[in-house]
């Protein structure tokens, strides 16, 4: 593990704030999670363009979370933990376009869209995680994806300059796109004019879907496997009878198959263990093999420290 002395390079002329062994656990959706060596909040995209570049030349590792679509091993996390909740500015520009910092929470950056009078966010109505974790993921529903209104996005590149580059040269896939290297602080979105009361009646009505059919009052990361092109991940899960199970306190939810619930004091490695188990019961049933939307980062054991042998 990187202990606080291996980061004073790194961190010299940081201004945002610093937590280090900081539990995860209590910054992912899931409420899994070991420590990360650092805990990183930056002031501002400055302070992530220098933190980049200095984490790059040290060959520090350095990764960014939102947290909802993450499950962070109980071993933790080496090297730095970034969050962005401080580069939460949005903005309106010219025709109907918007921009938004990579820290933006998505239900803030749909509210600020409905208040300017500019529709096409209402498919992401729900989906709690940020702008930056939102392009990463191209994350979506079935009623649409960040591709369909995205313009261009920024990033901080790992030696410390900024880039932008524009949605038409990125190639999207199904919960995903490529990315240059970096970190991304920001995204423009193409929206189109239309009435703030029937843009909220449409999210309004998503959201009451949502409600009824996925269990958000437990701790979750939204859907554990990406819908194979034969049937709806959920569907497969159910159909070989494993809504309700269980491997410790982590649950397949019986309200959506495609759903693991976090009972109260599931470590990772009991979702793990479940992951395993669906995707070895599904498969044998119909030979598709379910494949992670989640992210899993981490390490599995704790970390030892230097000299503790
Ligand atoms: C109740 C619930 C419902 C959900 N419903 C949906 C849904 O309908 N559709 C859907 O697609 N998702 C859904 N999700 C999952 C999740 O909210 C989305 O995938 C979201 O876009 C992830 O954003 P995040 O900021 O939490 O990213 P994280 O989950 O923290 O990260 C995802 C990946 O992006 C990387 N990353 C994050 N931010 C940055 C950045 N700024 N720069 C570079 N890399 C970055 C991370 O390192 C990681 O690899 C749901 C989650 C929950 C809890």
């Amino acid at each position: 593990m990187y202990e606080r002395d291996d980061f004073t390079t790194i961190l010299a002329g940081f201004r945002g704030g610093v937590e280090f062994d900081a539990p995860l656990d209590a910054v992912t959706s899931l409420r899994i999670g070991g420590p990360a060596d650092a805990l990183v909040t930056p002031a501002d995209v400055d302070d992530v363009c220098h933190l980049v570049r200095r984490a790059a030349a040290a060959r520090v590792p350095l990764m960014t979370l939102g947290g909802t679509n993450l499950l962070v091993k109980d071993g933790g996390v080496r090297g730095v933990v970034m969050r962005l909740s401080r580069l939460d500015a949005m903005t309106r520009e010219e025709g109907a376009c918007v921009c938004a910092e990579a820290g933006a929470r998505m239900p803030a950056l749909m509210g600020f869209a409905a208040s300017q009078n500019l529709s096409g966010l209402e498919w992401a109505a729900g989906i709690p995680g940020t702008v930056g974790g939102a392009v990463v993921m191209n994350a979506g529903t079935r009623l649409g994806e960040m591709r369909d209104c995205l313009d261009a996005v920024r990033l901080a590149t790992p030696d410390g300059g900024l880039v932008t580059r524009a949605a038409a040269d990125l190639s999207f896939a199904y919960r995903h796109v490529d990315l240059p290297a970096g970190v991304v602080v920001g995204a423009r979105l193409q929206l189109v004019p239309a009435s703030r009361t029937h843009i909220e009646t449409r999210a309004k009505d998503y959201l009451q879907y949502r409600k009824q059919t996925q269990p958000l009052s437990q701790p979750n990361a939204g859907s554990v496997f990406k819908n194979p092109p034969q049937a709806a991940a959920g569907r497969l899960i159910e159909d070989a009878g494993l809504k309700g199970c269980r491997v410790g306190d982590a649950q397949v939810s019986p309200r959506h198959a495609n759903f693991l619930v976090n009972l109260g004091r599931a470590r990772a490695a009991d979702m793990l263990e479940l992951i395993d188990k669906i995707q070895r019961d599904v498969f044998r049933r119909t030979g598709v093999r379910l494949e992670l939307e989640w992210r899993v980062v981490g390490d599995d054991d704790a970390p030892r420290r230097r000299g503790t042998g």
